[in-house]
């Protein structure tokens, strides 16, 4: 094994409501919108993406809004769970806070050697608080009057739900490189050894279980990083020496990506750490106006006239 995913890149996910979506990521979880743009192969729909104060790799979540889409089904063959990192002890704030917001909560768990909050956004798509050891090298953004002591400061990691173990455990382990790291009842980890938050993924073995169907609050797909578009093309080659059908690189300004989709019917993307989202904007702007790529700059006036318009959050911290 000559290359190793270093850790997620970023999650991608179906919403409904774009002002929903950008309020509940940013005045709730805490997180900066980062991006506002256009799905790129729909580019009269939103894009947003919501991370830490750069949306550095491994904290990016990113949305598909799509006014009125119809719910989809959590289910096998689909990211059912994403993670995001806060710091040991937090839980009880957020359990209040998510509480005194009206957000769905469960109880919480514990996995592993951590203290895991189950939570669902306005679309209900499932996510959890995880306390555990800080994240590496993220610089929370602080907002929505979230403290800095409690903050978000990335992703901790997906679950994949499998209804068979070994050919997405395969793909993980032998082709990207992911190496097994633990097994609690049906859910195996895997971790990978990035320098950034969202080293882990876990697959839970469901046999029998039904499969997931695509739609507001679900997860569209999961990105794992690559540092360089060498390393991308690198990828490119094993993946399609593995025998998987992945396609050509696609421009997504901010990073360069391929698709794939693992065995177990899960889409996975390989994502650029560069050129990152101040491409075309500085730090302290950023999320703070509708970008779009330059192949579609020309048609910006329509584009604009089509998409809903929007309350962006206040610039809260720096
Ligand atoms: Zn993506």
């Amino acid at each position: 094994m000559t290359q190793q995913i270093p850790g997620i890149h970023h999650v991608t996910a179906i919403a409904s409501d774009p002002q929903r979506n950008v309020d509940f990521y940013t005045r709730v979880l805490g997180l900066r919108l980062v991006k506002l743009t256009v799905n790129f192969d729909d580019p009269g729909t939103y894009h947003t993406y919501f991370g830490d104060v750069t949306g550095g790799p491994g904290t990016a979540m990113t949305f598909f809004p799509w006014p009125g889409a119809r719910r989809g089904r959590i289910g096998n063959g689909q990211v059912a769970a994403t993670a995001f990192a806060v710091p040991v002890g937090s839980l009880g704030y957020w359990q209040q806070r998510l509480k005194e917001l009206g957000v769905p909560t469960s109880q919480i768990e514990s996995r592993f050697d951590a203290e895991v909050l189950p939570l669902a956004d306005p679309d209900g798509l499932r996510l959890e608080l995880v306390a555990g050891a800080p994240a590496p090298a993220a610089t929370p953004w602080l907002s929505g009057g979230v403290p800095a002591e409690h903050a978000i400061s990335g992703f901790h990691s997906v679950t994949i739900w499998a209804a068979r173990l070994e050919p997405t455990a395969a793909i993980l382990s032998q082709t990207l490189g992911v190496r097994p790291a633990g097994e609690a009842g049906s859910r195996t980890r895997f971790e990978m050894s990035g320098d950034r938050p969202g080293t882990i993924v876990d697959v839970l073995h469901r046999p029998g279980e039904p499969f997931g169907s695509g739609g507001a609050g679900t997860v569209h797909h999961v990105a794992y990083r690559t540092p360089t578009d060498d390393g991308q093309l690198a990828w490119l080659r094993t993946i399609a020496a593995a025998g998987y059908n992945v396609t050509p690189v696609q421009d997504r300004q901010y990073f360069h990506s391929i698709y794939f989709r693992e065995p177990g019917g899960v889409l996975f993307e390989i994502a650029t750490d560069t050129p990152g989202f101040t491409l075309d904007e500085p730090v302290e702007k950023l999320g703070t106006a509708i970008k779009l790529p330059p192949w579609f700059e020309s048609q910006r006036a329509q584009i604009e006239r089509i998409l809903p318009k929007l309350t962006l959050p206040e610039v809260q911290s720096a």
